[in-house]
């Protein structure tokens, strides 16, 4: 197993199916343009392949697709039939919603139960300024499908000031009565907001500002979460949960152990590394050749975590998957 002097190891793998997007989020890209599929996207077959050589080199122990768009991809069906062979402990999913309602069958098919949305206001006119893109209808209604058919759903939002702290509670209230658990996501110095200093203090809503604005109408206590969770926890008794995800305000590299797999075949070991390493290539050679040297990468891509804080990072990250 490869382990770091802090402890670390990797545990979860997010794969990108593809880099492509249908919103364009004010936080992931600046001029509102959509991203489509890099050229160089790998077959959903290879991007398994690379699941399947990954828990045995790295110890992966759980899978979460995402992107880009993973909904979006022309790869989701062949990707999802061959991880679902894997016997992996969890296969979740992180989608904006927007083709939940369509692609349920097949996600619950291939024995997924775990799904994360991305949603950032239920109010219709604010939604479509921060996604630039996408109808809230049908997130809404995807995730109440889902709910319905067994699958435990988080909603991921994103708290700024000017945009949309004024859904904190709407968003939490909401969630509570359809029993989703909401998890606000401090904003990220990613991308064109790692440039762009101004932009990011104006919108960031640290953790002590969101507990505030929660404990207006809610009381609530912090639960235990596991040790390498990325989110804080807490509960609102007799109603149900909520986390925080604060990357600034409480950062979590000392305990990180994700693991980032693009569509185009590179390997990240941290989001606030511009560090890169190439598999693609060794992910069309048999397991006894391509084993050995990507534990090589793996060595290198576990060097990439930052010893204590995020410290900001030029990668988009619908590029690499969130
Ligand atoms: N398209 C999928 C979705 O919308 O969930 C998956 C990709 S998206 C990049 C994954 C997550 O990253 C979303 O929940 C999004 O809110 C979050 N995200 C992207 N850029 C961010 C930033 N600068 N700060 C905080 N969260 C960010």
């Amino acid at each position: 197993m490869i382990v770091d002097r802090q402890g670390r190891r990797f545990r979860n793998l997010r794969v990108s199916l593809t880099a492509a997007c249908n919103y364009a989020c004010s936080y992931c890209v600046p001029n509102g343009k959509r991203l489509v599929a890099a050229q160089d996207e790998l077959s959903g077959e290879a991007l398994a392949r690379g699941v399947a050589y990954l828990v045995e080199a790295a110890g992966i122990e759980r899978l979460r697709i995402t992107g880009g768009e993973p909904l979006l991809s022309p790869r989701l069906d062949a990707f999802l039939a061959a991880v679902a062979r894997l016997g992996l402990a969890e296969i979740s999913l992180t989608t904006n919603g927007q083709l939940l309602a369509r692609k349920l069958p097949q996600l619950h098919g291939a024995g997924i139960r775990r799904l994360n949305v991305s949603l950032d206001s239920l109010d219709p006119e604010a939604f479509r300024r921060i996604a630039r893109g996408g109808d809230l209808a049908s997130v809404l209604a995807g995730m109440q499908q889902a709910s319905a058919m067994g699958m435990r759903i988080k909603v991921n939002m994103v708290p700024m000031r000017g945009q949309n702290l004024d859904q904190v509670l709407p968003m939490l209230n909401y969630c509570l009565a359809q029993g989703y658990e909401l998890r606000f996501i401090e904003l990220m110095r990613m991308g064109h907001l790692a440039r762009d200093a101004n932009t990011f203090l104006q919108q960031f809503v640290g953790l002590d500002t969101l507990l505030d604005a929660i404990g207006a109408e809610h009381a609530f206590e912090q639960v235990d979460a596991p040790v390498d969770a990325t989110a804080l926890r807490y509960r609102i008794p007799g109603k149900g949960h909520f986390g925080v995800i604060a990357n600034e305000s409480v950062p979590f590299c000392r305990t990180c152990s994700r693991l980032r797999l693009s569509s185009t075949g590179w390997l990240h070991g941290c989001l606030s590394s511009s560090n890169r390493h190439y598999v693609g290539d060794l992910l069309e050679k048999p397991r006894h050749q391509a084993l050995p040297a990507l534990q090589r990468l793996l060595v290198k891509a576990l060097a990439d975590k930052q010893e204590l804080a995020f410290s900001g990072g030029v990668t988009v990250m619908k590029v690499i998957g969130g």
